[in-house]
């Protein structure tokens, strides 16, 4: 079998499109987990992405840590929460979707005793429930999912931020869908760890998992009887991820390194504010298109993200059907997940996306509801994206 020359365009909420400069970042030499370049590359990271969450720098007292790992983002959330939890104490899991349940899940296969705060798909856990439920448990970590990528809808999670706070819990946020596309204010939130992955809003391949984690939780975990999990541990990685040329603990995947710094550094000469600008654009403009094609938005539009969107498809017509068509006009976009699989369709706009892979998104999904009998006026979704486009974004 060979492989198709031509990719599709990548309109999932993850993997995204990758950049030509990164793309060539990936295929530099292979370089060994102790050199220079390799430390550089990981240094690029970790000072990039504690900007792009607002963490405490490395470099400061009590700063954070940033942990490059070889691994894909549910790795990420079971490095989070191995190391502060222990077999038979409680999780609070604040879930308002797949991967709340995803969360909960991690969270039971670590022996945690999971006490989970849920709400509808769609809509979002009250902080009020969060408090209760924190108080009832007394749980002394809990886990949030920033943007629950089957549903785009985003948590308040700074609320939630605000009653861990108050009650001296330990907040992880699952970032993986937001983190490089939308704020997080890390530190100035008191967030404890934010968990990300390459592939999405950072523009990178698949293969990272990104965790910043705050002094406060590295210095629980040196408090607690080990961790449940070897490779996982933070401590094991804390060496190397100070200072990669001294210290060794497991081979990094160093093409991905150089390739992620390469993302970064991108990202950086875009600068961060610009960049959730352009999310909150092509989010807009995304969902004005869908609304013109006659797709409804799920969630309510105040508490939706910037870098997915799900819309649920109309009566009569298969959502995998559909999503098939616009396959064949060389664009990938996402199904509904779950219950949702054969009803929704999902769309991402996040990481190096931007107009043109918007409008040939745009123009495939036409094609293909017209094609499958859907009452579309050719152009409608198309005009609709350029128009809300060009419009100014509310300050
Ligand atoms: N959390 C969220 C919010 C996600 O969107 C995803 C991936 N879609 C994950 C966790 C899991 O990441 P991965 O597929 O890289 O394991």
């Amino acid at each position: 079998m060979t492989v198709p020359s031509h990719s599709p365009l990548l309109l999932i909420p993850g993997p995204t499109p990758v950049s030509q400069p990164v793309l060539e970042a990936l295929s530099r030499p292979t370089e060994g987990h102790s050199s220079l370049t390799t430390a550089m590359a990981l240094r690029r990271i970790q000072e990039g992405l504690e900007r792009a969450v607002g963490a405490r720098p490395m470099a400061e007292p009590e700063g954070s840590l940033v942990f490059v790992l070889a691994g894909s983002g549910t790795m990420g959330l079971e490095a989070g929460i191995v190391n502060l939890v222990r077999p038979g104490e409680k999780l609070l899991v604040v879930n308002h979707g797949f991967f709340g349940d995803r969360f909960a899940a991690v969270g039971r296969a670590i022996g945690a005793d999971v006490v989970e705060v849920s709400c509808p798909w769609g809509e979002q856990v009250a902080p009020a429930d969060v408090a209760r439920a924190l108080r009832e448990s007394g749980a002394q970590v809990m886990t949030v999912t920033h943007v629950d990528t089957a549903t785009g809808v985003v948590a308040p999670f700074l609320e939630y931020a605000k009653i861990a706070r108050e009650l001296g819990v330990l907040m992880v946020l699952d970032a993986v869908a937001g983190a490089g596309g939308m704020p997080v204010g890390m530190d100035a939130a008191g967030i404890d760890v934010v968990i990300t992955a390459s592939q999405k809003a950072l523009g990178m391949p698949p293969g990272l998992a990104l965790l910043v984690v705050s002094d406060r939780a590295l210095k629980v975990r040196r408090k607690l009887d080990g961790s449940g999990s070897y490779f996982l541990d933070w401590l094991n990685w804390e060496a190397p991820m100070r200072d990669p040329e001294g210290h060794y603990f497991a081979t990094l995947p160093t093409n991905m390194v150089v390739a992620g710094a390469a993302a970064l550094a991108g990202a950086e000469e875009e600068g961060w504010e610009p960049r959730f600008a352009r999310h909150r654009r092509m989010a807009r403009s995304v969902r004005r298109g869908l609304h013109a094609l006659g797709l409804p938005v799920i969630g309510a539009e105040d508490i939706l993200s910037t870098t997915v969107t799900a819309v649920h498809v109309p009566e009569g017509i298969d959502a995998v059907a559909l999503r098939r068509g616009v396959a064949e006009e060389g664009v990938s976009i996402a199904g509904g997940i779950g219950p949702w699989s054969r009803t929704a369709i999902r769309i991402g706009h996040m990481g190096s996306a931007g107009l043109p892979e918007l409008l040939q998104g745009m123009a495939a999904l036409e094609c293909a509801l017209i094609r499958i009998g859907a009452p579309v006026q050719h152009g409608a979704g198309v005009a609709a994206l350029l128009s809300s486009w060009e419009e100014e974004l509310p300050a």
